[in-house]
């Protein structure tokens, strides 16, 4: 018997949720199987609390329940057994490890212990032999300690939190450069995979970047990023099983060089709350060269979140893609407001571009040229005075209805 033929079966058993989704459907192939969203596990959790018709092991063998970080809505719980925990810390420690975390290194953690499961990489941290310095999110002047008098060398954050670092140390007359960050370990949001992001850390701190990607459902860290820098590696072999689908016809693509598509993922362990072709919501493109580290496997880069998508007069535009055309300019941070909710839009969207002392008199119509001529959308930018638009110490905010709404 598969993998597959043994984990559906196993799935049909023990997952109400499954039971149900699966009845009718003998002797499919696996590409036929129906994929699982991440509603229908919100209709499942709001069917049957607390843990919903898709939990899979009895609630007394469940040891950790994190909630996801829904935008939207009452928060989604996850559920892990201890073996699910000690999986999640394998694949954890595969993906961190290649982002550049090492035995011994002495490195500062800001992912909180909860709410979130990037509060799991912990785990990881300890099962590769760092010495862990957890100082949660929010808390920049005790991190700053942690590198001048613990002499840390390495930083998991989210990108947005390494630029809001910068700052904030020019801000008290601190240089960057001089906290000796050599690693940033980054994840949590797309960033830390773009050129201009990526390069505007690495100045910032005389450091490299790499990141990590995981997705609550599944395991908070499926892929890390190795010294290459050309796209991170999947860490989840024998755990996670990943597919890339066209994720508007749904069919499943070849992971070839250069391939884009959604990220599928199928758990083919986890206890509490097994998933079937789970779509992920992340678009990706693959790198299939072999790599000098010696990883095996595919490589992909991150390019946005189909929740992130807004679909312009047809064209989809992903936020990260505009914020990588206008920090060519060197602008940035940015802030697209929309004419209106929802994801398709008929009017062009406006676009917020910090710019640092006085800028040049045709700036604005050159950004709006290159986001042209480069992502086919006709936006509206508005470049305001640099420090203006809201940062955040956790995840970056690009695109923002709310202004909109009352226009
Ligand atoms: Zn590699």
């Amino acid at each position: 018997m598969t993998d597959f033929a043994r984990h559906v079966g196993a799935l049909r058993e023990r997952s109400p949720f499954y039971r149900d989704k699966l009845a009718g459907i003998e002797d499919a192939p696996f590409e036929a199987l129906p994929f699982t969203t991440k509603d229908e596990l919100r209709e499942s959790l709001a069917a049957e609390p607390p843990l919903g018709r898709h939990l899979a092991a009895p609630l007394e063998d469940v040891r950790r329940v994190y909630s996801s970080s829904g935008t939207t809505g009452d928060p989604s719980y996850i559920a892990v057994t201890q073996a699910d925990v000690e999986g999640w810390t394998e694949i954890g420690a595969r993906s961190y490890a290649a982002t550049g975390i090492a035995p011994s290194q002495r490195a500062v953690l800001t992912y909180n212990s909860g709410p979130f499961v990037a509060g799991a990489v912990l785990d990881a941290w300890a099962r590769i032999g760092a010495t862990t310095i957890p100082v949660g999110s929010g808390n920049t002047e005790r991190l700053v300690r942690a590198f001048q008098v613990l002499g840390a060398e390495a930083l998991g954050c989210t990108p947005s939190y390494a630029l809001y670092l910068a700052d904030w140390c020019r801000e008290r007359g601190i240089e960057p450069r001089e906290l000796g960050v050599r690693v940033f370990s980054v994840a949590g949001e797309p960033g830390g995979g773009e050129d201009a992001t990526r390069h505007a850390i690495e100045e910032a701190f005389g450091a490299t970047v790499r990141e990590a990607m995981g997705i609550a459902d599944v395991s908070p860290s499926l892929w890390g990023e190795c010294e290459e820098q050309a796209g991170m590696h999947f860490s989840g072999e024998g755990h996670v099983h990943v597919e890339l689908i066209d994720p508007e016809a749904g069919e499943g693509l070849p992971f070839e060089d250069q391939a884009e598509g959604e990220l599928v993922y199928t758990s083919l362990r986890r206890e509490a709350m097994p998933v079937l072709r789970f779509r992920s919501r992340d678009r990706v493109v693959v790198n299939a060269q072999p790599c000098s580290c010696g990883r095996g496997g595919i490589r992909v880069r991150c390019i946005g979140r189909t929740d992130d998508l807004l679909i312009v007069r047809g064209v989809n535009l992903f936020p990260t893609a505009l914020r990588e055309v206008v920090a060519e300019f060197g602008g940035g941070p940015i802030l697209i407001r929309p004419a209106h909710e929802g994801v398709r839009q008929d009017a062009p969207p406006r676009v917020l571009v910090e710019v640092e002392g006085d800028p040049a008199p045709d700036l604005a119509r050159a950004i709006r040229d290159a986001i042209r001529s480069r992502l086919v959308v006709t936006t509206e930018v508005e470049l305001v005075p640099y420090g203006t638009l809201p940062r955040s110490e956790y995840k970056s905010k690009l695109v923002d209805f709310g202004e909109s709404a009352t226009r």
